[in-house]
């Protein structure tokens, strides 16, 4: 069996480790140039992120993943300036499932570790045919084509698979909008103290702005020697840090605040829209399928689900390859498992 996966991300690329892990035949073709454009800044890794993972990756990329996450993430904190300092006002359960952040840009370098061979960057997917024989056709902006037994866009939120293939599933405009950054921690010394490892909400004025420390269990370079030589040297030169977001207005921060948004490093900040699809009625399944951000949004657990989409896609085109069940049979049930996960997590 052949895969074709259109995307580099989160979700293509733990596919593609899983598939190779397994001996099937994968190529992935990234739009984005080898080093890429900033794609986020740290992330909440939770239970169905981590399993897929430890799933899809050989060993050493999984244990350098995990060495380097930052302390287990519980509550949610509230913060208000008190007596002219910062402090904890509050303290309830976390909406989001309990996990554990990792460096986004680093968890990705690790991704890509080991499918050098696999990965075309600069090969924009335009559209794809199906062929008589079963087999899948993907046309890409330079006019090159590749054929594959299956072929998944997993391309995020803008992909051309999906409008291609699901052209009924539309995205909406949400009509949030969220600054984000990260500050080097040493920066604000007395926020680590105060937050640990949970993400906190600061209400000050008419400010609200989101807070997470990411410290790192043990430092990217010293997990690189012990765990994964081959990953490229610079990912994992990163230092302990504030990660933020301020989803409102930043006209008149407070002093506290206005110097962690000042010093914030400019590669890692940046203005994002966030959208949302509604759920898609089924469809019958063929050679062509989608995971993550391709067919579902889920603000603060996309990711998460990408990889589990990944993980459990992984394990259908196993089956299917060994001869235990038919293609369509198991891309089927993938996708309805998929879409089922997607409505509980959206309406829970
Ligand atoms: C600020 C922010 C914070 C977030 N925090 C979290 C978090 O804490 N936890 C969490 O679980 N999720 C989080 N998410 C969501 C998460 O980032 C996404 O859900 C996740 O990246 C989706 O993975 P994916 O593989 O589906 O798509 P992506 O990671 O978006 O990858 C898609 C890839 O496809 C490529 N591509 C696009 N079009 C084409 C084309 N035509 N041809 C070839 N390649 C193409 C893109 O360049 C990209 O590399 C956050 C998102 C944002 C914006």
């Amino acid at each position: 069996m052949k895969v074709l996966v259109i995307g580099a991300g989160l979700g293509g690329l733990t596919l593609a480790q899983g598939l190779r892990r397994a001996g099937i035949e994968v190529a992935v073709y990234e739009r984005d140039g080898a080093l890429g454009r900033p794609q986020g800044v740290s992330l909440h890794l939770d239970d169905r992120g981590i399993t897929a993972l430890r799933g899809c990756l050989p060993s050493a990329q999984a244990a350098m993943i995990e060495a380097t996450m930052g302390g287990l993430r519980e509550q949610t904190l509230s913060l208000s300036e008190v007596d002219g300092r910062l402090a904890v006002v509050a303290a309830q359960p976390s909406s989001a499932r309990p996990g554990r952040q990792t460096h986004r840009p680093l968890l990705r370098a690790v991704l890509l570790t080991g499918l050098e061979d696999a990965v075309r960057f600069g090969a924009e997917f335009t559209r794809f045919e199906r062929q008589p024989d079963g087999t899948v056709r993907a046309w890409f902006a330079d006019g090159s084509t590749d054929t594959a037994d299956v072929l998944v866009g997993a391309d995020g939120i803008g992909s051309a698979v999906r409008r291609q293939y699901l052209p009924q599933a539309q995205v909406v405009d949400s009509g949030r909008r969220m600054l984000m950054g990260a500050t080097a921690l040493h920066l604000a010394p007395e926020l680590p103290d105060l937050i640990s490892d949970n993400p906190a909400v600061v209400r000050m004025r008419d400010t609200k702005m989101v807070l997470g420390a990411l410290r790192f269990a043990s430092p990217p370079a010293v997990a690189r020697q012990r765990f994964l030589p081959a990953l490229r040297h610079s990912a994992a030169a990163v230092e302990d840090y504030l990660m933020w977001a301020l989803p409102g207005p930043a006209d008149d921060l407070p002093p506290a605040l206005q110097r962690i948004v000042d010093e914030a490093w400019p590669e890692m900040t940046s203005t994002l829209r966030i959208g949302l699809i509604p759920p898609i009625p089924a469809w019958p399944a063929s050679p062509v399928t989608a995971l993550g951000d391709a067919v579902h949004l889920a603000p603060g657990f996309g990711g998460n689900l990408a990889m589990q989409d990944a993980h459990r896609l992984c394990a259908a085109l196993i089956e299917a390859d060994r001869g235990q069940f038919h293609l369509l049979d198991v891309i089927g049930a993938y996708e309805e498992t998929m879409r089922n996960s997607v409505q509980v997590k959206a309406s829970a």
